[in-house]
Formats: C-alpha cells, sequence, structure tokens
C-alpha cells in the first residue's frame, strides 16, 4: 500500500488571538496519525469512530499545536512538535514529514532565532522532538539557539533513568533531544512564572509532571492543556488517554481548569485537536461545549502520497 502523509504547499499564517497585551499565534507542527485505541484507552471505539474517523491501521488524525505567545519582544514557545528527526519507518507510522513549525514561524515574519523561551509541557516525542534540528548525517543543533529552554526536573529525571521498562521506552529519543540542548535548559521546580503573565503550571496526569501553560493579563486569560486535554473530545472526564500514567488525577485537573475556563471565559487549546486550534468554554446544562472556534486550516487536512510501502507496523505501545 502506498504511503502517505500530511503535506502542504504553503503553510498558511497562523491564526493569532489577543489575550489582555500578549497576541497568541497558533502554529502547528503538522498534522500526523497516532492508534485511536491509544488515543482513548477505555473508551470504546466505537464511541469515539464518528467524531475521529480511524483508518484501515485504526489511526486518527491529530496535531500538533505549539502556541506562541508574544509580547514586545519576548516569545515564548509552548513545545515543539514532532520536529524533523524521525526515522523512516517512524514517519511512515506516524504519517508525518518534516516538522512545519519553521514555515510557520516564516508565515509570521520571524525566525528560530527571535524565540525568546520555549516551555516543555513533558518530554515525550510528540512535544519535545522539535527542540532540535537534524543537520546533515546525524548532528543534531538546538532549533531555537537563542531561547531559554523550561522543563520540569522530574521530567528529565524520568527520561534519564532506564531501569524502568515503561518509562524507558516513552522517553528513549530524550537523549537525542536534550544533548545538544546542554546549557539552555533550565529544570523547574513545580509552578513557575516564565515571564510575567505566563505561568507554567504541574498538573501531573498524563507524566507525573506533566505542565500547562497560563497566560493572564487583567481579566483576559488563555490556557495551553497540552496532554490533559488532547483533544476536544477528552474535555469528557472519563476520555482518558491509554498512554496517562495517572488517568484519575488528570480528570482531577482536566475538571477544575475547564470550569475555571468556562466560569471565567478563558481560552484553552489542546495538544493534538485535528479541528480545532483553540476556543472558548461554555458550559450548556451540566455539558461543557466550545464557542468562538479557531479552526485549522481545510488545507492542511488532506493526505498525499509520499512513495514507499507501509511497514505494516502499527503505533500501538509507541509512548507519547
Ligand atoms: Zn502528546
Amino acid at each position: 500500500m502506498p504511503i502517505s502523509v500530511y503535506r502542504v504547499k504553503k503553510v498558511q499564517t497562523p491564526p493569532q488571538i489577543q489575550v489582555g497585551s500578549f497576541k497568541i499565534a497558533f502554529l502547528t507542527d503538522g498534522l500526523w496519525l497516532n492508534d485511536g485505541g491509544c488515543m482513548f484507552g477505555v473508551v470504546p471505539r466505537e464511541l469515539w469512530k464518528k467524531d475521529h474517523p480511524p483508518d484501515d491501521q485504526n489511526r486518527i488524525r491529530l496535531n500538533l499545536t505549539c502556541p506562541l505567545i508574544m509580547r514586545g519582544r519576548e516569545a515564548v514557545l509552548v513545545d515543539t512538535g514532532i520536529g524533523n528527526r524521525l526515522r523512516d519507518v517512524e514517519r511512515k507510522i506516524f504519517g508525518h514529514q518534516d516538522g512545519w513549525l519553521p514555515d510557520g514561524l516564516k508565515a509570521l515574519g520571524m525566525e528560530a532565532g527571535d524565540i525568546t523561551h520555549v516551555v516543555l509541557s513533558h518530554l515525550h516525542f510528540d512535544h519535545c522532538g522539535g527542540v532540535v534540528r537534524r543537520r546533515g548525517e546525524g548532528g543534531f543543533v538546538a532549533a531555537f539557539p537563542r531561547a531559554r529552554y523550561f522543563v520540569q526536573r522530574g521530567e528529565i529525571e524520568v527520561a534519564g533513568d532506564s531501569t524502568n521498562e515503561r518509562m524507558r521506552a516513552a522517553y528513549r529519543h530524550a537523549a537525542e533531544c536534550l544533548g545538544p540542548l546542554a546549557g539552555l535548559i533550565e529544570p523547574l521546580r513545580g509552578d513557575t512564572t516564565i515571564i510575567p503573565g505566563v505561568q507554567a503550571l504541574v498538573t501531573g496526569g498524563h507524566t507525573v509532571d506533566h505542565q500547562v501553560v497560563l497566560v493572564s493579563d487583567g481579566p483576559d486569560a488563555f490556557v495551553h492543556l497540552a496532554d490533559i486535554v488532547p483533544t476536544r473530545s477528552h474535555m469528557k472526564g472519563p476520555w482518558n488517554q491509554a498512554y496517562d500514567l495517572d488517568p484519575l488525577t488528570t480528570m482531577a485537573r482536566k475538571a477544575e481548569y475547564l470550569a475555571r475556563a468556562a466560569a471565567h471565559r478563558w481560552w484553552i487549546s489542546f495538544a493534538h485537536d485535528d479541528q480545532v486550534f483553540t476556543a472558548h468554554v461554555r458550559k450548556d446544562g451540566g455539558k461543557l461545549g466550545l464557542s468562538d472556534m479557531v479552526g485549522v486550516p481545510r488545507e492542511y487536512q488532506s493526505r498525499q502520497p509520499i512513495g514507499g510501502e507501509m511497514s505494516g507496523s502499527s503505533a500501538a505501545g509507541k509512548s507519547l
């Protein structure tokens, strides 16, 4: 079977919202594919397949949303997608070619050197892969050479711990990503103000030290929920990823954040929703819904063949 990946001729200018004095642009590192069963954990396929139609390998379409928070000269990038470091076999499994972040920045009139801060929600490959760029044969360099990089200290420790089999699999890419950043990473211990008005807040759940990013200025606020609410469908309490180390904590934290977002009219965004970059949360009776949705451009949603054969591997068991 010929394989195909999400590719576009030209990355669109990323949509932007205003949150107080901050501008937030919604960059994507591209669309990709991952096993639907892994993404929805205990939820039966019958329930998720309508909103997330699986392909013949049970993979669903996902995004790699990376909000860019800007004020004055400060430009804080939240997560970095997959980047261009995957080997060919992984590109086939995940339907992803080189990441689109550099093109998104260009469309904003910016370049990699303009990024002043990078906040990583956690160190899984689909969030930290873009911190490095592959240059020539096997060499990697920091993708954002002037940035300060922030991640929880516990994530770095777990990523370097080779004794736990499950953890080891989830972080096997980490050395390749973190090596070129030596000296640029500032490990965090708990909740931290990155710049005034932008906070990294630990949630746990997906990983022990998973963090979200909250932007607030006066009454206006925005929160990137990263992998505690990876798609719009995960706003439902019991809909959680099979990857979550502690789904009960994920449920508790997302309920808190979504309730605050609904009560105070915060913008929210998700790590992986293929349709919605950001939206307001509204409460209809007991149910949460979205309004004022800023969508992912339609042009991004068609796949193009790249030649070669599918390996037949499934993404199941990969840790995100
Ligand atoms: Zn993820």
